[in-house]
């Protein structure tokens, strides 16, 4: 359908659904737009409290429902890569991507009092401080009709067989509850083109691109198309069978998925991967391993909602702040990989140069900052926030609360052993030798132009 309307009635906000298969309200608003003659308008705004320099850390600490992060080079240049990505497959359809630089309430408020949209289309995020973006929008135009889904997850929220806010506190009935239930199979990207010229104004070109060569890990290229391969690629391959043996090692990226990334971005969904899995399955063979990677999607899925369940919780304890006075000095020495115990100072040295860190790696690093150093957990979560090229709300914020003990966990808390955790994944001492090399500063992008 080659179609050229001159009105658009309909505004698609990205924002961690950035592709356009297996998107079903990217679906039903091209339908509408075909339907009605009239144009879409896509939108990704950049929102400012991810690049500030702010005081983050003192921040969370006194307020620590108020999140603030700068976002680390790694997960800036995943980011632009998909974003770069989304922009091109928008193209193939006529469709411009407008990128701006603002907060998502002000941005679409200002394009609505210009465009009089009839209708706005945005993925419905599980994250508190998100959601309060669009209460607010909700507020401000009554009369204006908002379509929602949850683009990121295996199951629909109506198909749970339990309220979100009464799910179970822990995984393991969460599990059970869940594990026979079907998931809508991943639905194509309609064929449509829908030119339109976009005279707004872009913030494209100011935004600072990343090059080629700065990618700091060969694996992780942003963007849907790369997702594909990857997923193509892995299980093309044996590695599925294995997975549940080598997960947990801490050196080599193909111990486990690495599907991470493009998963909080929303480059791949879940169904997407599951609809593989199952291929994989029906050609292979099914076995513990291939069954362990739907356990740990499962995982996933439970802190998804968990999220929901918690809203502002999330980000709090209910235990006395454990915060001491120097703890943004000891921060700072875990963070930048110089406790002087060389297993967490690798974990923080891979995690600073590459964006990314195994689940044990983070486990052990996560538990050495709360039950060794005596940091607020909340601390730690923030810096996971700005460095993690996987960063994911409901998934970062869930697992250190389960660490901690103050969230998920039903035995109270998870104390790593350090020496134990060497002794069993890194014995020879290959991970602690590969990265103790590094250097453990992070860039950040230099926004301060932008912004100030
Ligand atoms: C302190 C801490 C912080 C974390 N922060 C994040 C985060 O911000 N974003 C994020 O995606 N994951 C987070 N995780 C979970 C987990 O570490 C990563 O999902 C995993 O390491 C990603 O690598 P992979 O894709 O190779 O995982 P695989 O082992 O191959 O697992 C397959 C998929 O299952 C899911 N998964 C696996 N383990 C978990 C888990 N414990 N919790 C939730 N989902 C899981 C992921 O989507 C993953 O891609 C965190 C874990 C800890 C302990």
């Amino acid at each position: 359908m080659n179609l050229k309307p001159n009105k658009a009635t309909g505004l698609y906000v990205f924002e961690n659904d950035l592709r356009l298969e297996d998107n079903r309200l990217f679906n039903q608003a091209c339908l509408h737009a075909v339907t009605s003659n009239t144009a879409l308008i896509c939108l990704y705004c950049f929102q400012p409290w991810q690049f500030r320099t702010v005081k983050i850390r003192k921040t969370v600490i006194k307020k620590a429902n108020k999140r603030n992060a700068v976002m680390g080079s790694a997960r800036y240049g995943f980011l632009w890569q998909s974003l770069n990505e989304l922009k091109h497959q928008l193209q193939l359809k006529g469709i411009s991507l407008l990128v701006r630089i603002g907060g998502t309430e002000q941005v679409v408020s200002a394009l609505q009092k210009q465009h009089q949209f009839d209708h706005i289309y945005h993925n419905q995020s599980v994250g508190f401080y998100e959601n309060q973006q669009w209460l607010k929008l909700k507020k401000k135009f009554p009369n204006l009709t908002f379509y929602t889904a949850h683009s990121n997850s295996l199951f629909e929220l109506n198909d749970l067989p339990f309220k979100v806010s009464e799910m179970p506190k822990h995984f393991t009935p969460f599990r059970k509850a869940v594990e026979q239930l079907s998931w809508p199979l991943s639905e194509p990207v309609i064929d449509c083109y829908l030119y339109h010229k976009v005279n707004e104004l872009n913030h494209w070109s100011q935004i600072p691109s990343v090059a080629d060569g700065q990618r700091k890990v060969k694996v992780y290229i942003g963007g849907a198309k790369a997702a594909q391969e990857h997923l193509g690629d892995y299980f093309a391959s044996k590695l599925p069978s294995s997975y549940k043996r080598v997960r947990n090692q801490l050196l080599g990226w193909q111990n486990s998925t690495k599907f991470s990334p493009w998963l909080a971005l929303g480059c791949v969904s879940p169904r997407q991967i599951m609809q593989q899995l199952k291929t994989y399955e029906a050609n292979h063979g099914a076995n513990e391993s291939t069954y362990w990677i739907f356990f740990e999607l499962l995982w996933r899925e439970f802190f998804y909602w968990n999220a929901l369940k918690q809203g502002a919780k999330l980000f709090q304890t209910e235990l006395a702040s454990i915060e001491t006075k120097n703890s943004i000095a000891l921060l700072n020495l875990w963070s930048q990989g110089q406790t002087g115990v060389p297993l967490i100072d690798a974990c923080m040295h891979q995690l600073n140069h590459t964006g990314y860190l195994s689940n044990r790696g983070r486990q052990i690093a996560a538990s050495f900052l709360i039950h060794e150093m005596g940091v607020d957990w909340r601390l730690g979560a923030g810096y996971f926030e700005q460095v993690l090229i996987d960063y994911d709300v409901a998934s970062n914020w869930g697992n250190w609360q389960y660490i901690a003990g103050v969230g998920a966990d039903p035995r109270g808390g998870r104390h790593f052993n350090v020496e134990k955790q060497q002794q069993t994944h890194d014995p020879d001492g290959k991970f602690i030798k590969q990265w103790s090399k590094h250097e453990s500063t992070v860039s950040s992008i230099s926004w301060k132009d932008l912004f100030d």
